[in-house]
């Protein structure tokens, strides 16, 4: 039976099997996997019944391949630096397969986030937000949080004004953080990114002939029966966008337990069963799972574990009935696991790879932030202007008229939300032909983990070789 790897290690060594594939100097090898800086402090917070508590807090920027650095910030129990320096580190592979101009980063505050009040998060968050600022560990140019576990568009919003009022005539502040409310320079498509972006990678595998065949699949998302792990922002959106492409929801997980049903679950009556009585179970028509764990072993096509790290062990991993695993978490997969899942010939979505959409639409709102302009602002009355003689060209021509609604359609301009997506889907599918191009260049024997980090890592080795520090 194989170790038990601490979460960094665990990613290391994800890095390692991927690097030993590459010719790449080994010493740049070991400056890549380094985690460059990790600032742990502690600060006291007044609780609203007037007691003092000590928090503590880290961020991790685990490459300056490329700044700024860009990662999430957990609000978690589990929140250590160990933890922070394999997220960072997934951070960094992440970007650089989808072409996001960033090293890694990831930061995190240990608390529950359910234990606190609204104003007590408030005053963590303000304080986290002074604490990196006077380390200069944050900055449009320097380290750019944005949402993860246990934190929304509330906290981005907190950090940005605390950000702001430490830097007086700083033309460039709101692009400090992402995942801002949009009124707060935020951008539409933000919220569902990481969980569209996860659908799209699905799909992507989905449709992939090659990779069907072998699983004995039809392509294609729908008719696919999916389990998800977790309804916060990512797993709630991943269902979404399933549901809606056909899939059927059998399975869904959360902290209090887990419901089923294969016949399909319909999300939102769960999300709205959940709002009402305050728990996932005890839905109409489904069976209650008491110990949420055991939803992953259901039986169905697609298992997307969307909570946390170290989700499936080599306890449970010969337990897993589906053939494919989605990982939309960061880490959801032991590395004793990963070994049992492909010895069963189970495919692996890689989470470097799957969850990077958060990303991506982040790097549109930080570009939307320095340029200070709306996306489609410029062009979509141009666009409309444009289809518009078009479309009046070819009815002249012609001579029928088309119906109001397809004329509307057709001459519809790109707003920012068309624009995020549509650069959303072409990353996505970028990335997944790039990966599946390494593997190929390998052998098929490779995984797709293994692929994500062969192409991330030769991305990031061309930086190192164009700064000729390793000749
Ligand atoms: P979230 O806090 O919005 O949601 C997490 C959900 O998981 C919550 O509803 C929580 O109750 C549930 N949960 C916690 N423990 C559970 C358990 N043991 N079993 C079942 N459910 C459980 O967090 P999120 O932003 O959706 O992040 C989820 C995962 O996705 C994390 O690994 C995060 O690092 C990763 N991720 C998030 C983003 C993003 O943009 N938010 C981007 C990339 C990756």
């Amino acid at each position: 039976m194989s170790k038990q790897f601490r979460f960094f290690e665990q990613v290391n060594r994800s890095f390692d099997s991927a690097a030993a594939l590459t010719k790449h100097d080994p010493r740049m090898l070991s400056q890549i996997r380094e985690c460059n800086a990790v600032y742990h402090f502690a600060f006291p917070v007044k609780r609203d019944d007037g007691a003092i508590e000590v928090i503590h807090g880290w961020r991790a920027e685990h490459s300056h391949h490329k700044l700024p650095t860009k990662g999430g910030i957990r609000y978690s129990s589990k929140v250590s630096e160990d933890e922070v320096k394999a997220l960072a580190a997934l951070m960094t592979y992440k970007c650089a397969l989808v072409d996001a101009p960033f090293g890694g980063a990831k930061g995190g505050v240990r608390i529950a986030r359910s234990d606190y009040s609204a104003g007590e998060l408030e005053r963590i968050t303000r304080r986290y937000t002074y604490e990196l600022k006077k380390k200069n560990f944050i900055g449009p140019g320097v380290d750019v949080p944005a949402p993860d576990f246990g934190t929304t568009a509330r906290e981005m919003a907190w950090i940005a004004d605390t950000y702001h009022s430490l830097s007086a005539g700083e033309l460039n502040a709101l692009a400090c953080v992402t995942g801002k409310p949009v009124a707060q320079g935020g951008i539409r498509g933000r919220e569902q990114a990481t969980g569209r972006g996860v659908y799209y990678g699905i799909r992507e595998a989905c449709n992939d002939e090659e990779l069907m065949k072998k699983l004995g699949f039809d392509q294609g998302v729908a008719g696919k029966r999916v389990v998800v792990q977790g309804l916060g922002n990512v797993g709630h959106y991943v269902s979404k966008f399933m549901q809606e492409a056909g899939a059927v929801l059998v399975g869904l997980a959360e902290y209090e337990g887990a419901i089923a049903n294969p016949d399909g679950l319909d999300l939102e009556a769960v999300v709205s069963h959940r709002k009402d009585t305050g728990s996932i179970l005890d839905f109409p028509g489904a069976q209650n799972i008491k110990i949420s764990a055991e939803a992953l072993k259901l039986d169905c096509d697609i298992l997307v574990p969307a909570a946390l790290e170290n989700q499936i062990t080599r306890d449970n991993a010969p337990a897993i009935q589906a053939k494919i695993i989605a990982e939309a978490a960061n880490g959801p997969t032991s590395v004793g696991a990963d070994e049992i899942l492909t010895e069963k010939e189970i495919l692996i979505l890689p989470d470097t790879y799957l969850n990077a959409g958060g990303v991506t639409v982040s790097y549109f709102e930080w570009v939307k932030n320095l340029s200070h302009v709306r996306f489609g602002r410029m062009q979509k009355r141009f666009e409309e202007g444009a289809f518009r003689r078009i479309v009046g060209a070819m009815e002249s021509y012609t001579g029928r008229t088309l119906p109001d609604a397809e004329r509307a359609d057709l001459t519809r301009g790109a707003s920012e939300e068309d624009l995020v997506n549509s650069g959303l889907e072409e990353t996505m599918a970028l990335a997944y032909a790039t990966i599946r191009e390494t593997q190929r260049r390998y052998d098929e024997d490779v995984s797709l983990r293994s692929a994500a980090f062969v192409t991330a890592i030769d991305k990031i080795a061309l930086c190192y070789e164009d700064l000729g520090i390793f000749p």
